[in-house]
């Protein structure tokens, strides 16, 4: 039976939420706020202690990396990484307070910073499984920031475990901690040389005990419709209207691939925005499927429909811009 230190993990986790990590959009910096900086320099000290080597820091990655040393005499064996994100969501991250419910017995839980707020498992019946267990909140007013400094948390209490337990075997075990993940823009930052691995999990957000291979393959899209203006009294024949074309486009999407319709591996295309007037419309659109072969035809779709409308009305009235945001490893894993 392995005995994990739960109390180290705890307050670890809530030493963690306590460090404003908010990642911001429109920074260009790297990472984009300070405070992932802070809690970087935070593990860097801790990682130390318990006894990582190679423990490194870069500037141009803003990743943290570090190995927890084979015990083994085999040398050939694979080692494993595991990396978790600094950073949180785009949500109130100052002065967060995370309040422990120790025992948890499943009634509603109310905010000392919001009182209108409550936390119920009418709401959220996932929280039925978790009676009994030690249930950690923020104060109302601010994210937690579990996502993912549960994963930190976790990661750290491991390398504990395993200095604590020489007699445990394993090979090299390599962590890194990156910035900028609630914002997409970590993972294409990471110098890989710097974390020498075949495979690693990330820690992050999910239900205990899942492991997740696989994921939508993701693009975003945004398709310009340009009018031809022409006074309404001589339009005859002549005026083509770019809220209209955009109206065309969205009716010509296929009817049941939207989120609304779509359940488990279902992909779907959803319309986030769609704005415009005579002169020049906007829509966009997001792609998602777990399946290679239906998001290459999602993405041929929307190619198609440009092609359609520019062949109905002229070239030039209508442009895609496609932009691939990430990729399934579901087909490399299997
Ligand atoms: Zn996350």
């Amino acid at each position: 039976m392995i005995a994990y230190n739960a109390t180290y993990i705890q307050q670890k986790f809530i030493d963690y939420c306590r460090i404003n990590t908010r990642s911001d959009e429109r920074s260009e910096a790297v990472p984009t706020t300070l405070g992932q900086m802070v809690l970087l320099k935070t593990l860097e000290t801790e990682l130390h202690q318990l006894g990582l080597t190679a423990v490194s820091y870069s500037d141009a990655d803003a990743y943290l990396v570090g190995k927890i040393t084979s015990n083994l005499k085999d040398q050939t064996v694979v080692p494993l990484g595991f990396v978790a994100h600094v950073d949180t969501a785009d949500y109130p991250a100052d002065n967060v307070q995370p309040i422990v419910h120790p025992n948890y017995d499943g009634r509603d839980i109310h905010y000392p910073a919001a009182p209108d707020r409550v936390l119920s498992s009418n709401a959220f019946p996932a929280l039925q499984a978790l009676i009994g267990q030690t249930l950690i909140t923020g104060s109302g007013d601010t994210l937690l920031g579990s996502d993912d400094k549960a994963g930190i948390a976790g990661l750290l209490g491991m390398a504990k475990y395993l200095q604590a337990n020489p007699q445990v075997p394993h090979g090299d075990v390599w962590l890194a901690f990156g910035p900028d993940e609630e914002i997409g823009r970590g993972a294409e930052r990471l110098i890989a040389s710097r974390f020498p691995v075949e495979f690693a999990y990330t820690l992050d957000n999910g239900q205990p005990g899942d492991i997740a291979y696989e994921t939508f393959n993701a693009a975003a899209a945004t398709v310009t419709f340009n009018g031809t203006v022409v006074h309404p009294g001589e339009a005859y024949g002549l005026m083509v209207n770019a809220a209209l074309l955009a109206s065309q486009f969205i009716q010509q999407l296929p009817a049941g691939l939207v989120p609304e319709k779509s359940r488990g591996y279902q992909g779907f295309i959803m319309v986030l925005s769609n704005e415009g007037n005579v002169d020049k419309a906007e829509v966009k659109l997001i792609v998602r499927s777990f399946d290679t072969a239906e998001y290459k035809a999602m993405r041929a779709h929307l190619r198609r429909e440009v092609a359609d409308l520019n062949a109905q009305y002229g070239a030039g009235h209508v442009s895609l811009t496609l932009q691939e945001q990430y990729r399934s490893p579901g087909d490399v894993i299997k």
